[in-house]
């Protein structure tokens, strides 16, 4: 099974890919995590990436194709995997198909995760992330069983820089103009099905494993 997370910062794409990792055991291949990674390990990578995502951004495609194709070839993206953050522009989406009809494969599934500009902002204001495990939460939504740690590792919970008002703002501009326009490109291709992201966490998973019957 290959799926793509679809859905404006904050829908809740990451939450859910999560909870399908453990359901499907695929793994969830998040380039924003793959990012902040680098940036912790001040990699070239990471260096460059950082300026992009600081100022609300798109890291550039060519930065970017790379890291994901070499990714997907991994030993464990056998059986499938989730894409959550990638593709994020119509260059991404192209050079994904391109790589995987090389190989006779598709993308089986692309999930739309649908909420409102208005609500994506309050939810943003509430994430709060372990920098250690990358499990995410909310402080009214998503709460970990003690405050501001991490359930998973216990490691001290914190708010993503990019997470501030202005700079989320910022990247709802960005996926207005260079992300919702792969709605339709999966649309075209027969694999887009769209859920309501506004339910609580449990009904939007439900919604999706239900897609794949
Ligand atoms: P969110 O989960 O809030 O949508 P991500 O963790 O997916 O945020 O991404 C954080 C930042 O990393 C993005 O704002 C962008 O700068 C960069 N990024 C992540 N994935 C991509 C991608 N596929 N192409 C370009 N930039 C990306
Ligand atoms: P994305 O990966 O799309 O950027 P996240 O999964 O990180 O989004 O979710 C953004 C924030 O909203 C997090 O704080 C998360 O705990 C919270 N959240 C996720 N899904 C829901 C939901 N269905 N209802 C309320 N809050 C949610
Ligand atoms: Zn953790």
């Amino acid at each position: 099974m290959k799926i793509i997370m679809l859905g404006a910062p904050g829908a809740g794409k990451g939450t859910q890919a999560r909870m399908m990792t453990e359901k499907y055991e695929i793994p969830q291949i998040s380039t924003g995590d793959i990012f902040r990674e680098n940036i912790r390990n001040q990699t070239e990578l990471g260096k460059k990436a950082k300026s992009y995502i600081d100022q609300g951004l798109l890291v550039p495609d060519e930065l970017t194709l790379d890291l994901v194709l070499d990714r997907l070839s991994g030993e464990d993206c056998k059986d499938g995997y989730i894409l959550d953050g990638f593709p994020r522009t119509i260059p991404q989406a192209e050079a994904l198909t391109a790589a995987l009809e090389e190989k006779g494969e598709k993308i089986d599934f692309a999930i739309d995760v649908e909420v409102p500009d208005d609500n994506i902002v309050q939810r943003m204001s509430g994430r709060r992330v372990c920098p250690k495990c990358g499990a995410t939460y909310h402080i009214r939504y998503n709460m970990p069983e003690k405050e501001g740690l991490c359930d998973e590792c216990g490691t001290e919970l914190i708010q993503r820089e990019d997470d501030s008002p202005k700079t989320v703002q910022k990247r709802l501009v960005v996926y207005h103009e260079q992300t919702q326009p792969l709605i339709d490109y999966y649309r075209r291709k027969g694999c887009l099905y769209a859920v309501d992201g506004t339910r609580s966490t449990d009904e939007v998973f439900q919604e999706i494993c239900s897609v794949f019957g």
